[in-house]
């Protein structure tokens, strides 16, 4: 229900969120610098999104380690895009022999000083599990070229592969000097990017099936809770199945069961959701 109000409404902040969001900002600022840039169509968000998932790898190819990585990739014909927040190199031993492997981790922070509910680490490990599902498909060299036009919406019908489809402003926030702008700008600047990304996440170790959520405190900083959990291929086609009924439209949103009735408190749609309009009606 959250996610559908979520898309009529927009996103709406919350106290916690917004500090959650300075704290991720933070951790990315500790290895990599910002440029804010001006986004105006379609292919300025592809391009920008790309150029992360560039300087992001490489970082990682020399550092080993890298923060707010887009990624995307199919589950059947849906399209998943994300964010993971951190990744890392680390080896893992089998029998005699020690591999290096990419790890997902991904960091939650709260507002209370207590582990999380059973029910919010499930949610939280489905997450990691999409991450998961995703990084390996690009790392299997699943993600195609057309995934990244569809994903973002450039419009590929009589496609003009020379004519400039960046905007002058994301071209200029973003520091492209003048006489690149016709090579970096146009369908196929944007190609030669893309498919030089492709490659660099084939280029990663292998994943690693154990992934890591680390829970923090929003105020101390300080670790509450650390879930160490491996890749669970039925629980994540059960729970892509159940979500992919909702997004092709053979169901309706469903709001939280009894388990998870807590969440309506700390929700953001509380006074715009059905569900509660109809508490509050019977209660009448
Ligand atoms: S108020 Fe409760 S049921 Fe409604 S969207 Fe929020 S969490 Fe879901």
């Amino acid at each position: 229900m959250a996610v559908d109000l979520r898309r009529q409404y927009g996103e709406v902040q919350t106290p916690e969120k917004e500090k959650g969001s300075e704290i991720h900002k933070d951790r990315f600022l500790e290895i990599l610098e910002e440029i804010v840039v001006e986004i105006k169509t379609p292919a300025d968000k592809l391009h920008s999104n790309v150029h992360n998932m560039n300087v992001e790898l490489d970082l990682y190819q020399k550092e080993g380690l890298t923060r707010e990585l887009p990624i995307l990739s199919k589950f059947r014909n849906a399209l998943i895009k994300g964010i993971i927040d951190e990744i890392k190199v680390v080896e893992e031993v089998e029998g005699l022999k020690t591999h290096k492997r990419t790890q997902i981790i991904e960091m939650k922070t709260r507002k209370s000083q207590n582990p999380p509910s059973s029910q919010q680490i499930i949610k939280d490990k489905m997450q990691g599990m999409i991450y998961w599902y995703v990084l390996n498909a690009m790392i299997n060299g699943k993600t195609e070229m057309g995934d990244f036009w569809s994903a973002y919406g450039v419009d590929l019908i009589e496609p003009d592969f020379n004519e400039i489809i960046l905007s002058e402003e994301y071209m200029e926030s973003l520091q492209i000097p003048e006489n690149e702008q016709k090579e970096v700008g146009t369908l196929l600047g944007i190609g030669t990017l893309i498919t030089e990304v492709i490659q660099k996440f084939k280029e990663l170790p292998e994943l690693s099936k154990t992934i890591e959520i680390i829970y923090i405190n929003q105020k101390t900083l300080t670790e509450v809770h650390r879930e160490k959990y491996r890749f669970d291929e039925r629980f994540f086609t059960r729970g892509m199945e159940w979500a992919l009924e909702y997004w092709s439209g053979k169901r309706s949103p469903t709001s939280v069961g009894e388990a998870n009735n807590w969440k309506c408190n700390f929700c953001g749609y509380y006074t715009l959701c059905p569900a509660i309009h109809k508490k509050w009606k019977q209660g009448d």
